[in-house]
């Protein structure tokens, strides 16, 4: 299948790891001008250069963190400034740390929220007016596979990624009319550094080994195995295609059956 989405602009944020790089690279893969942000420069640059031996393509790198507004500004007049619009956006930012609710205060939920819902929020009100402008645009917001069924011991995840998809189906609703696409993309458990992290607050909190963490986790997953980053990868390319011109405000798990409920 053709995506036909080359030459599109594509800024994949919190990219130069796990998830979001593995989208970067499909993208770029698929012939379109990736450029992926993330806070840290030395781990761009070393994305930068993977990407680039893997799809013969060159991406651009911007050390920007997501959650302060100014950096975010700042970026994206930068690509404006060389790219001339934002065609795809990929929302991502880093997962709050592990715990229950006895673990955090009203504190830690409000770093949540910046993290995975007000950063969402302050890309979409830079980039939606240039998609609005060419009548064309297609946002994807990485949340979890939680905005389905709450995930143990990630309370802060849960509570700040449902935020995600009230906003996601209310602004798909109002730019349906503008040629945008909305969508989030909810992955399950799936291997990236993130996981190994679980793996280790799991660990250090005495419940058991690291084999015990990924025989419990593997348990759950109706496929009998965690997920990669490239089969998430090519699920978000999908939803950046011409042709899923017709997909907007759903949330699609990539999570190998995780989820048990109906929708
Ligand atoms: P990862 O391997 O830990 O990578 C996280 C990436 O986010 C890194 O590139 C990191 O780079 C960047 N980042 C973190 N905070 C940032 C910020 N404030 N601004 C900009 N960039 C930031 O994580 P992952 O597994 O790819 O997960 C990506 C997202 O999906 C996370 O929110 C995670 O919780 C969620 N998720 C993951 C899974 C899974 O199984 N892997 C499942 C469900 C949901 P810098 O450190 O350089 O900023």
């Amino acid at each position: 299948m053709d995506l036909r989405i080359e030459g599109k602009v594509a800024l994949v944020t919190a990219a130069s790891k796990g998830l979001g790089k593995a989208v970067a690279t499909q993208l770029a893969s698929e012939g379109a001008n990736v450029i992926i942000c993330s806070r840290n420069l030395e781990s761009l640059q070393k994305a930068k250069s993977e990407i680039t031996k893997k799809t013969n393509t060159v991406v651009s790198v911007i050390a920007c963190d997501v959650t302060n507004e100014k950096q975010v500004k700042q970026m994206i007049d930068s690509i404006i400034d060389e790219f001339g619009t934002i065609d795809i956006l990929v929302t991502n930012a880093g997962g709050p740390p592990a715990g229950g609710f006895s673990d955090f205060n009203v504190e830690d939920y409000r770093k949540a929220v910046e993290l995975n819902l007000l950063s969402t929020v302050s890309l979409c009100q830079k980039v939606v007016p240039l998609m609005q402008k060419q009548k064309w645009g297609r946002i994807v917001m990485m949340t979890s596979v939680s905005v389905k069924q709450p995930i143990a011991n990630l309370i802060l995840s849960n509570t700040a990624r449902t935020g995600v998809i009230g906003f996601m189906k209310s602004l798909s609703n109002e730019v349906a009319k503008d040629g945008i696409t909305v969508n989030s993309i909810c992955p399950g458990y799936t291997k990236t550094q993130r996981i190994e992290n679980l793996a280790e607050a799991f660990t250090n909190s005495r419940k058991g080994t690291i084999e015990d963490f990924y025989k419990k986790l593997e348990a759950e997953i109706p496929m009998k195995r965690i997920g990669s980053p490239e089969e998430f990868a090519q699920s978000v390319a999908f939803l950046v295609s011409e042709g899923a011109g017709y997909i907007t405000g759903v949330s699609l798990k990539v999570d190998g059956g995780f989820a048990k409920g109906l929708f």
